[in-house]
């Protein structure tokens, strides 16, 4: 297990608040539970940036939600969740996404997801203790995280950081208006040394 590493308070609060909308008070009490943190039941963290939370604690939620569904259903909970993350975060608390005070001026769709997701990983590196690249290819963005909560989980056989990936489709969405298949090609908990996301910049036809 890497050492404790300390993320703002703020990160986790807004996963808890998206478990709590999607899972409900007493699913969200079971998983805190389950985690081993039920110093969080009826007492989340405040919407701040004090580096209180741990990426620990954020792994073992994501955990403790991944074992309630089983390891089926946990990923479209997970994205479920991981998509209401980025809406309380943007309400809430946009410094940690790096979107405080961002207009979504008329540029072209491709530079707009572009500055989105350099604001984002910035954001990770600034304010969340998480460093953060973005590589843009051809026909792809990729979004590469070098420590991740996911350290903390146990090894998984495939690619498990389905919140991050909600959070980068529902940027996507928020950003385009259309809905962009996000996908985890390379997973920290599955054995790479980064977690890293495909963003293709063609959208999902609908
Ligand atoms: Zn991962």
């Amino acid at each position: 297990m890497p050492e404790e590493r300390p993320m703002p308070n703020a990160a986790l609060r807004v996963l808890l608040d998206a478990i709590e909308e999607v899972m409900g008070e007493n699913g969200t009490k079971a998983v805190l539970n389950a985690g081993g943190l039920s110093k969080y039941i009826n007492n989340y963290p405040p919407k701040d940036l004090e580096m209180k939370a741990t990426f620990a604690e954020y792994g073992a939620v994501q955990q403790a939600v991944e074992e309630f569904y089983g390891p089926r259903g946990a990923r479209a909970m997970l994205l479920r969740i991981g998509r209401a993350t980025f809406q309380f975060g943007l309400r809430d608390q946009p410094a940690i996404l790096g979107l405080v005070g961002v207009a979504l001026k008329a540029l072209p769709e491709k530079t707009r997801m572009k500055l989105i997701l350099e604001r984002m990983a910035n954001a990770a590196v600034e304010r969340v203790n998480q460093p953060t690249t973005l590589i843009e290819e051809e026909d792809a963005f990729y979004f590469v995280v070098d420590q991740c909560p996911c350290a903390w989980r146990p090894a998984h056989d495939k690619p498990c950081c389905y919140t991050t990936m909600g959070v980068l489709m529902e940027a996507m969405a928020w950003t385009t208006g259309k809905f962009y298949k996000v996908e985890e090609v390379a997973c920290i908990a599955n054995g790479a040394t980064n977690c890293v996301y495909r963003i293709p910049k063609q959208p999902t036809e609908e």
